[in-house]
């Protein structure tokens, strides 16, 4: 039957904590990696009880490795070898048996021995009921790629003998996919799924640490899906990630993580079939779509009862326009950009406040159909949070983000409406201003929540990502990948460090965890807005003289009249193939947040360039203001 699966070598912790994780995440089938069973207290029918009673299929054991083509007495003794590993799955109830290709430098290179080896094992295997499947390691001795494995299973010929296809070995070595597509489906014993990103690494090292969930890597591993469901096979699925970090993690978290990584590859499996003409598979549980984001409707930030943090956004051009009706929360508004100020001395904003200071602790979005969206989240694993309302107040539902912050999803107003007259009392309804847009909201994410979050945003909100860009820090290097809107509305760059004291590891240090460390605001006219806010009291970050020598050196072209207005007012600068762009950052509030101002001239990136000059920047700031 066609299902979900993940290996036990997937998450850390426990075997039983493991098989608890995996049903709660709502996984049906799982494959036992033996070490979980020689680390394991009880024994394997303690294992086989303890998965019957939450609801799991043990799909298979793996692995038999260093099997075919061994000389004698080696031979022999892997034979034996095996009989133990069959009389094991007797007692874990499981039909199946995965073995992968000899890296030991005693096998020989002998295709019709090794197919031999396969051939009475299988046989073996079927006295008992068993099943076989053989796998290709990127990194085997002799067979390293699914057509040798293929060849092998082909030469044996025994129909309880099937090739394993496991996505990661197949995509590391750049092995042709389509073809995959033309395996009798009777061949395929198992199809295992990971991901892993795109840097040059051995394939070995790159499996063994740095395997991820679909969707969270660069592998093609929806055109591999696609290709092996073209076969017929309707086995499981089963996610094999070997990653040091999800190890090191709740296996609760990881378990979800899975599920929603392939919840999400079943849905683009599906979407491309029907492009192609193909039925639907609808393997798991089917999610509603995800909504479209229309926009986004407001930020808030938990400051605490007294702050000057409203004077920073005054000296931005923001005005305070309504006063929420019973609560200690007010409305800034610009244009189109909401702000709200929460000062309330109880509840979330207030725990928010006390734990991380002033702070981001709220997005209010925008969806199309917005129930719809908040069914999808909850289907993924992200349940509904309620706040506390007064009487007659709106209720808005919410799910948990970055660091418990709430992610609100509002509806799009009927015409002539708008979210906010029920619960705030307006002074006024306009606000002008230079500011128009929201661009970007960075997060910076301790390492271990990176591909987490990557797989939330992507899953629970639809967003998609762009490829990773590495920026160095004066204390060492960050990596940044951007998620966002298809249609680029939303934005959220995920920064994260390695350790070390780069700004990401102060920042979450200063902060107190994960969060949202700058939002960038778009302006038509950045020079003129600079020279209003530095008159209305807003310090910015002080750029080096040096960036703008270096701008005349990098850009010839570059107006130098233009270049001391940017080195007089510290204003950045950045330039693409299709056009230009200006941004400048406000000095650091309270060592943990600060905004960004940006004007696009038809640029579509983010100034990566200039992050470490304004990383520098920065920690001069620090040293300056001594924290
Ligand atoms: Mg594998
Ligand atoms: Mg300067």
């Amino acid at each position: 039957m066609l299902r979900w699966s993940i290996a036990t070598v997937s998450m850390g912790g426990t075997l039983e904590a493991k098989l608890a994780a995996v049903a709660r995440a709502g996984f049906r089938a799982v494959e036992i990696f033996e070490n979980d069973l020689t680390f394991f207290s009880g024994k394997p029918k303690d294992v086989r009880a303890r998965a019957e009673d939450l609801g799991l299929e043990i799909i298979g054991l793996q692995p038999l490795r260093d099997f075919e083509a061994m000389p004698e007495p080696m031979r022999a003794r892997n034979f034996d070898r095996a009989e133990r590993k069959f009389d094991l799955m007797e007692e874990l109830g499981t039909r199946f048996l995965g073995m992968c290709s000899s890296c030991s430098e005693d096998s020989a290179d002998d295709k019709e021995r090794a197919a031999a080896d396969l051939a009475e094992l299988a046989d073996r295997a079927a006295r008992r009921g068993f099943r076989l499947g053989y796998e290709a390691l990127a990194w085997g001795r002799h067979v390293r790629d699914w057509m040798q494995a293929y060849e092998l299973v082909c030469l044996a010929d025994r129909p309880n003998l099937g090739i394993v296809l496991d996505s990661f070995h197949i995509c590391v070595n750049k092995n042709p996919i389509a073809p995959l597509a033309d395996i009798p489906a009777s061949r395929i014993g198992l199809v295992q799924l990971s991901d892993a990103p795109g840097i040059l690494m051995d394939p070995m090292s790159l499996s063994r640490h740095h395997r991820c969930f679909p969707g969270q890597g660069d592998h093609p591993v929806g055109a591999f899906l696609d290709a092996v469901m073209k076969t017929g096979y309707r086995g499981p699925v089963s996610l094999e990630a070997f990653n040091d970090h999800f190890r090191g993690a709740p296996a609760a978290m990881i378990a979800r993580d899975g599920m929603r990584a392939l919840q999400m590859a079943g849905e683009q499996l599906d979407a491309g079939r029907e492009q192609q003409g193909l039925a639907p598979l609808r393997i798991g549980t089917q999610l509603p779509v995800a909504a479209h984001i229309d926009g986004i409707e407001f930020v808030e930030f938990a400051t605490g009862e007294a702050s000057r943090f409203t004077d920073l956004l005054k000296g931005l051009g923001f005005e305070r326009v309504a006063r929420h009706r019973s609560k200690a929360v007010d409305l800034y508004r610009q244009n189109g950009l909401n702000i709200v100020v929460n000062r309330e001395q109880e509840g979330f904003a207030y725990n928010f406040h006390e734990l991380h200071g002033t702070s981001v602790c709220a997005l209010g979005l925008r969806f199309d159909n917005p129930d719809l969206a908040l069914e999808r989240a909850n289907a993924l694993g992200a349940p509904t949070y309620f706040g506390r309302i007064g009487p007659g107040e709106t209720l808005i539902p919410a799910v948990a983000g970055v660091e418990n912050s709430l992610i609100y999803f509002m509806a799009k107003p009927a015409e002539g409406a708008t979210n906010w007259d029920r619960d705030f009392v307006f002074d006024k309804k306009e606000s002008q201003g230079a500011l128009r847009e929201f661009d970007h909201f960075s997060n910076v994410l301790r390492r271990s929540e990176f591909l987490s979050w990557m797989t939330f945003y992507k899953s629970v909100l639809g967003l998609v990502n762009d490829p990773q860009v590495e920026v160095a820090d004066p204390y060492g290097a960050f990596y940044s990948r951007v998620i966002r809107t298809p249609d680029a509305r939303l934005r959220i760059p995920l920064n994260i460090a390695d350790g070390g004291s780069t700004a990401v590891s102060r920042f979450i240090d200063a902060f107190g965890g994960s969060g949202v460390q700058h939002i960038a605001l778009e302006t038509d006219d950045i020079f003129a807005f600079v020279e209003q806010a530095r008159e209305r009291g807003v310090s910015f970050l002080d750029m080096p003289d040096n960036y703008y020598d270096d701008l005349s050196a990098r850009f010839i072209d570059l107006d130098p009249a233009l270049i001391e207005r940017m080195r007089s007012l510290d204003i950045l600068y950045d330039r693409s193939k299709s056009g230009e762009f200006f941004q400048i950052y406000t000095a650091t509030f309270e060592k943990t947040f600060f905004f960004e101002i940006v004007q696009r001239k038809n640029y579509e990136l983010f100034g990566a360039a200039n992050t470490p000059v304004r990383l520098a920047a920065q920690v001069s700031e620090q040293e300056r203001a001594g924290f």
